[in-house]
């Protein structure tokens, strides 16, 4: 079942003569439990024709590198594999996705897209309804709550976007099964598409960044986040409330990077979470993290223009920010130096190990590891850039409504004035000595030493 309020018309055109529908994907990389996929069927069978999905596959995604593409281009080798089974054609092509899925609609009745919410996402909608000449329907099936239906305005903290939340999250808890293709693809004759059987020699003809390559610990697609979601419904949810706050445990589901590339639906997520046989208290605390906070994220970003810059904080932030800017900092790191986690904490260079070494950082850490870059930047304005980069260059789910968020929480986001204390201000602040009173941090150390020489024997900084 797809609700309506997922569905909105993105222009006034209607919908013409064509070879296929189009489902431009972009934001929602899946086969499985995707409301875009199943809506552009619903429309194909209703007309007699046969589904064309279309990606656009540019060199320059703002701040993706090797890393990145390397886990989406194992994603879409997924959803080239469940399309076909299915009779639906599939097409990746070099170059802007706006660009490509204006060009693939020049042969279709109608365009489906879905949807994202950060600032270019939105332009290439924008741009498709345009310049596609025809119907173009937008699914929004990357959050359980669609965004307006959630809240029409910027949320100040979990506690005000929670109760409406709650209030409407059980009508969107539908399952999503296949719509049986009518006509299948088979005889289309659909544009060249780029070859995914070997990613590596893909990856070396695009001239991306190469600076940060793969990791062996994350492998991109549907599949193997179906795996890591049944793992986790098995062993660690069951202690997941408690278990969550010990990095070394890893109680946790690994699902954000799937997530931020739509490899997974929330929705599916929150469904088997939900069915599971395990206590409330442990399923209730991670439906908090997967629909309260990352909506909230969504609702930052989308109705917060300047989402990635210093200015989106609050401003009893920025205030008490200000007033200790000339606070006496102990230490201070250029971009460089904390990128190779070389710091006097062997805590944050372990943090910043993970996070380099592995593409993944764990919650308790990342909070440690933000906290600290304001402590150690000349000013708050260059932590929040310093953090930022870091964050999306390195973790394989950067570049998400949740880095944003995120790292704007470590410099005051959806908080509240905390005792004043030297340069954080009114700003929550977290130390090394309260790392060590609340988590086991060394056996989170020996745990990362593993963990890099599982990737590639690199060794941790312990100096
Ligand atoms: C400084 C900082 C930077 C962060 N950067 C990112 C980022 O770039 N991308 C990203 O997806 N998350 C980010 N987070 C949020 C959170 O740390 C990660 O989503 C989580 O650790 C991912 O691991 P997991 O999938 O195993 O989480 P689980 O504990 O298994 O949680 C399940 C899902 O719930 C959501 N979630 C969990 N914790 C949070 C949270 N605090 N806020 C919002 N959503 C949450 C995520 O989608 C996550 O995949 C950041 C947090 C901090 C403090």
């Amino acid at each position: 079942m797809i609700e309506q309020s997922r569905l909105q018309r993105l222009n006034d055109e209607p919908e013409c003569e064509g070879d296929y529908i189009l489902y431009w994907m972009q934001q929602s990389q899946r086969e499985a439990f995707n409301p875009a996929l199943e809506t552009a069927v619903a429309c194909a069978n209703r007309l007699g024709l046969p589904v064309l999905v279309g990606f656009g596959l540019m060199d320059s995604y703002p701040e993706a590198n090797a890393r990145h593409y390397t886990f989406m281009l194992e994603g879409l080798r997924d959803v080239e594999t469940a399309l076909s089974r299915r009779g639906i054609a599939f097409v990746v092509r070099r170059g802007s996705p706006d660009e490509v899925a204006v060009k693939l609609a020049r042969r279709a009745t109608l365009v489906v897209c879905d949807r994202g919410y950060l600032r270019h996402q939105k332009a290439w909608r924008r741009n498709v309804a345009n310049n596609a000449g025809r119907r173009v329907l937008q699914v929004e099936g990357d959050v359980v709550v669609p965004v307006e239906r959630a809240s029409g305005k910027t949320e100040l903290a979990a506690r005000t976007l929670r109760p409406k939340i709650l209030q409407q999250r059980k009508d969107f808890l539908h399952p999503l099964g296949r719509t049986p293709v009518r006509v299948k693809a088979g005889s289309l004759r659909v544009p060249e598409s780029l070859d995914l059987s070997d990613i590596s020699a893909l990856l070396g003809r695009l001239p991306i960044d190469h600076g940060v390559g793969p990791v062996r610990r994350f492998k991109g697609g549907t599949e193997e986040a179906h795996e890591r979601l049944s793992s986790f419904i098995r062993g660690a949810l069951g202690n997941y409330a408690e278990g969550r706050r010990e990095p070394a445990q890893e109680q946790v589901s690994f699902l954000s990077a799937y997530l931020h590339f739509g490899q997974i639906s929330p929705v599916e997520i929150a469904l088997a979470v939900s069915n599971a046989k395990t206590g409330d208290t442990d399923r209730a605390a991670y439906l908090e993290e997967l629909i309260v906070r990352r909506e909230l994220a969504m609702n930052f970003v989308e109705h917060q223009p300047d989402y990635d810059s210093y200015t989106c904080l609050p401003d009893w932030a920025r205030n008490t920010l200000k007033m200790h800017r000339a606070d006496r900092r102990q230490h201070i790191y250029s971009e460089s130096q904390l990128a190779a986690g070389r710091t006097h904490d062997r805590y944050w260079n372990a943090a910043m190990c993970e996070m380099r070494v592995t593409g993944y950082l764990h919650n308790h850490m990342r909070m440690y590891w933000g906290k600290k870059i304001l402590e150690w930047t000349p000013s708050a304005e260059e932590a929040f850039r310093t953090a930022l980069s870091l964050n999306n260059r390195y973790l394989l789910c950067g570049r998400d409504p949740n880095s944003y968020a995120n790292v704007a929480w470590c410099l005051g986001l959806h908080d509240r004035p905390w005792p004043e204390r030297a340069i954080f201000g009114k700003v929550r602040s977290m130390t090394a000595a309260g790392l060590k009173r609340k988590i086991d941090i060394d056996a989170y150390m020996q745990r990362i030493a593993e963990l890099t020489q599982a990737e590639a024997g690199e060794e941790v900084n312990s100096s």
